[in-house]
């Protein structure tokens, strides 16, 4: 079996890749259980060394490799490179702190007895990424992974696994001992007996709930632990006496980023009564600045999107939701194979589809709020819980009701994003456990309890 990596922008084959053979896949598996038993003795500061390489490695080559991802799901140069620098800069944050978030932490029972507590790795991790951060996905779980002193076995996603062969040839650069990170050439189909494999401890995925719901059972069933990261319908609430101005600028950003395929965009913004028309006319003027076109052409704002299923994806969306009442303020879908101009529906309601259901594409929509109560009760109206924002000057009104908002995140006054300094992760339908910071790295070892009398 081949994989294809084609150019969502030009349509143009860029790479064949032939699947791993099962003899391929166990050689891979084999060696991840080797590399466990070096790397994980090696000393913490060793692996942080190794950690320090790889983000020099990244900074360095971010043009290139920024341009492999462009090449390969469609998002700009610019986007592409940042999206390196973030992996560099994260395995620079990792690096400083490791130390102080894997400390054994001692315990006073009483004058006879003391323990402490100690983080140790759990072996080789399954990590099943999708397409739309190639980079991102990968390293977020990878920093903190790798360090606490598991190795990594990467399923991802087809159309993307130029990425993949890249990813892992930036560990080898650095030195890293061979089977440390392996990326499988794999589509789903050997994915359970992989998880049903003893060698393999663990599981991370990020992607659709149907892709989590799967792996999850088959974790379940094997008695490994999992983590899911899996999409949402973030809120982005605008109360009457939010700066408007930079409100709109910043949902348009959220939103139109990364052509809409981002799992932290705010989707459905939800909007005071009184301040709806003047947010409106501010979010159309911000959405009439966004230049769609080749991602690689500097002057280009909003690359395609990654695949043309995707893409037929949001057209369906938009379809349904105006054909049940939702009013498009961007005219009809505007289209060129996964080219798709950005839009704005209004006067959308629980029941369509830009409501309900995560729309992973360049569609935003504006929902009414009689309220901030009201506000409240229709952010949370959601399957969803992934993160969500929160636009008004009252800080303390904000921090009451940041309270109340069903998410993993509420991000006040600012963008919502991930960033290795706070967990990262969702509630409901967008998944369980957390990534990055402390919290994440802890997800993926053994809390080990050892008393002494
Ligand atoms: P998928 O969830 O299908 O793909 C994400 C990753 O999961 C890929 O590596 C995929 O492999 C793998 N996968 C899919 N099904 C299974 C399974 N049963 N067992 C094991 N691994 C599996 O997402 P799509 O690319 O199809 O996108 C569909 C929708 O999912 C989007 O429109 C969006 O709503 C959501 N999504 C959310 C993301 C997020 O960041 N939270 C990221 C990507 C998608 P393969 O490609 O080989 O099937």
């Amino acid at each position: 079996m081949t994989f294809q990596s084609i150019n969502p922008y030009s349509q143009q084959r860029l790479k064949s890749y032939r699947a791993d053979s099962a003899a391929a896949l166990e050689r891979k598996l084999k060696q991840a259980d080797r590399a466990f038993t070096d790397w994980s003795a090696l000393s913490l500061a060793e692996r942080v060394g190794y950690l320090r390489r790889v983000g020099q490695y990244l900074s360095d080559h971010k043009g290139s490799l920024g341009d492999l991802i462009t090449a390969e799901m469609g998002k700009t140069r610019k986007e592409g490179a940042a999206e390196v620098e973030k992996c560099a800069t994260s395995c620079t944050y990792y690096a400083d702190h490791a130390d102080m978030f894997l400390a054994d932490q001692s315990i006073d029972i009483d004058q006879h007895n003391r323990a402490f507590v100690t983080h140790q790795p759990l072996g080789p991790v399954l990590a099943i990424m999708p397409w739309n951060f190639p980079f991102w996905q990968v390293f977020r779980f990878a920093i903190p992974g790798l360090l606490a002193g598991n190795v990594g076995l990467l399923k991802h996603a087809p159309n993307v696994f130029g990425c993949a062969v890249a990813i892992e040839d930036v560990f080898r650069q650095c030195g890293l001992p061979g089977g440390v990170f392996q990326s499988l050439l794999i589509d789903v189909a050997p994915v359970e007996r992989i998880l049903d494999d003893k060698r393999v401890r663990a599981v991370t995925l990020t992607g659709s709930g149907r892709a989590g719901s799967s792996v999850a059972g088959i974790a379940g069933r094997a008695i490994k632990k999992s983590v899911l990261e899996l999409g949402g319908s973030d809120a982005l609430i605008v109360l009457a006496d939010a700066d408007l101005e930079r409100a709109a600028e910043t949902a348009v950003k959220s939103r139109m980023q990364n052509a809409g395929q981002s799992c932290i965009a705010a989707k459905r913004f939800i909007v005071e009564k009184s301040v709806k028309k003047q947010f409106t006319e501010l979010v159309l003027h911000h959405i009439r600045q966004i230049n769609q076109g080749d991602p690689m052409d500097d002057t280009t704002t909003m690359g395609p999107m990654a695949r043309p299923d995707l893409a037929d994806a949001i057209e369906r969306q938009f379809d349904e939701s105006v054909a049940n009442g939702a009013k498009s303020l961007t005219g009809p879908v505007l289209r060129n194979g996964c080219n798709v101009q950005p839009m704005l529906l209004d006067r959308v309601k629980p029941g369509m589809a830009a409501f309900d259901e995560e729309t992973f594409g360049p569609i935003a929509a504006l929902i009414e709020a009689k309220d901030a109560a009201d506000a409240i009760r229709l952010a949370n109206q959601s399957d969803f819980g992934l993160g969500s924002a929160l636009w008004t000057k009252d800080l303390d009104r904000a921090d009451r009701l940041a309270r109340q908002i069903q998410a993993g995140s509420v991000f006040v006054n600012g963008l919502m994003r991930s960033d290795a300094r706070v967990p990262f992760g969702g509630i409901k339908n967008s998944g369980f456990g957390r990534e990055l910071s402390e919290i994440g790295m802890k997800e993926f070892v053994n809390v080990k309890t050892v008393w002494i009398e």
